[in-house]
This record gives structure tokens, sequence and C-alpha cells, in this order.
């Protein structure tokens, strides 16, 4: 991975302290495109600093795309700051952008494989799986934004979840924070491709587009259209709304035949769960 620890000479707010969070409050990551046909992490620090007044850049991570710089990953926060990138969800995610406006031009080769090299390794060290690996638009108020102009289901698609060797450089020796070790994919308790959690009940896989709904009170609020082959743990089923699978955080699927296909793993798995989550 070629990549830069700046967190230290990036600008910042002089009197503004940028929020802190708990490792434990990261969800997700969320990739962004800077809308800008260039440009670089220092030129995003001073607009966010100097011109929007936030206490520090927006992202933190920015990959370059121009001249040598092409691939070069610029890291720009601590993952404990809480950086100002997709308003009320800011302390649950990690922001990740890629310069360009995707738009128009495409993300560069080496970009992209900076993107997956370093999605899969920030999923690995902060045991993001890859449902919550995000494009700003997918989050539900920012609908209406064309951020990143990626296809992200293709991306997440082609996302691996793999231990990474150690980085070459000694960013990581500065890191005051202790990271548990993740669990290797060997340890990890896969049903059906996924992860199983405690607590879920079973995996939903989606055969046609079907809404993806939130509940708000006795209504439903529209989320997005899930896409034929995505998988999702089901934590909880009931007959509202004429019954509906429960897919975690406040989302539901309607059970629709030919549209989901809902699977429990057997008792055998589950008496191997008990062990393995003990
Ligand atoms: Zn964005």
């Amino acid at each position: 991975m070629n990549i830069i620890d700046r967190r230290k000479n990036i600008l910042r707010h002089p009197s503004k302290k940028t929020p802190k969070r708990k490792l434990s409050d990261i969800k997700g990551i969320i990739v962004h495109h800077s809308l800008t046909t260039s440009g670089s992490a220092d030129a995003f620090a001073n607009f966010h600093v100097k011109t929007n007044g936030w206490s520090c850049m927006g992202y933190h991570y920015v990959i370059n795309r121009d001249g040598n710089k092409d691939g070069l990953i610029e890291w720009c926060a601590d993952w404990t700051d809480v950086t100002p990138h997709v308003g009320n969800y800011n302390k649950h995610y990690i922001g990740v952008c890629l310069v360009g406006d995707f738009r128009k031009q495409k993300p560069t080769q080496k970009q992209m494989k900076a993107l997956y090299e370093l999605l899969e390794y920030l999923m690995n060290k902060l045991n993001i799986s890859v449902e919550n690996v995000l494009g700003h638009q997918e989050l539900p108020s920012y609908t209406w934004k064309q951020c990143p102009a990626l296809n992200m289901d293709e991306l997440r698609g082609h996302l691996k979840y793999k231990t990474y060797g150690e980085v070459q450089n000694n960013y990581n020796n500065d890191l005051k924070i202790n990271i548990n070790k993740t669990k290797s994919d060997e340890e990890k308790l896969m049903f059906k491709g996924i992860e199983f959690k405690k607590g879920k009940i079973g995996v939903l896989t989606i055969l046609k587009p079907i809404n993806l709904w939130k509940r708000n009170g006795d209504k439903l609020e529209m989320v997005r259209i899930l896409q034929p082959n995505e998988k999702y743990r089901v934590y909880g089923y009931d007959e509202k709304f004429g019954g509906q699978y429960n897919v975690g955080d406040g989302y539901w699927v309607t059970k629709m035949d030919g549209y989901v296909l809902y699977e429990t793993p057997s008792k055998e798995f589950l008496k191997k769960d008990e062990k393995m989550l003990k």
C-alpha cells in the first residue's frame, strides 16, 4: 500500500478541537469522490478549515490521482477523530476520498488499486464487514447526492476480507491506540459466505431487486433498492407490513416469495457458534 502519514502536518484549525470517538463507535467506511477534477489532501484541508471553518479536513484518507502522486494515499486524521464528511453519521464512519469528479472522469487504475488495498486493510484492522463499506449517497439522507459516481455493489463484490500484512511504513508505531487483532477467516464462523454474529438468526439472500425499508413509527421509509445476490444478516422477523425481516439498525425487508431467500443455520452450526462466541 502506497501510503504517507500526514496526520501531524496536515492543516488543522488553530483553535477548534476535533471531536473524538472510541474505536468501538466506528461502524463502517464511507467512500467519496472530491467532485474536483484534481486536488490533494492539502488543497481539501485548506478549503475545509479556512473556507468552511471546520476543525480539520473532512476525510481520514485522500487517494490522489495526478502525476507521481497517482494512487498515493494520504492519511490525514486518526481513526478516533470524528471528521466532518457525513453530517449526523460522522461519529460512526471513516471517510475515504478519491480525488476526481467521476461524473466526467474515471478514477485511475492506481487509485482503484489503492482504494481496494486501503478498504481491505481498514476492514481487517477495525473489524468492519463488507456491507458497511458504503458510498456517500447510500446513506439515507444523502440519496440525492452523486457521491461517489462509482458502482458500490460492484466495488463491495470485489472486496476480499483478508488479513493484510503489516504495512511497510512504520506509521503504525506511533499509533497510541491498541487494536485487538481481528480473527482470521478460519476462526470466523461463516454462514452462506457472511460472518455469523451472535444474535443473528439467519441470512437473507436477495433474488430480485427489492426495497430496503426503515420503520418510522407506523410508516415505512424507502432507503434504497437491494440488488440480487446481496446477503444480509437477519436479526428477527415480525408480521407488521405483511411480514418483514429485520436486517439490523432499524432496517427491514418485506418477505416476498421469489424476491428473497431466507436461510437459517443448522443446529449443529449453532452449537459451533456457541463455542466460538464464548
Ligand atoms: Zn461525499
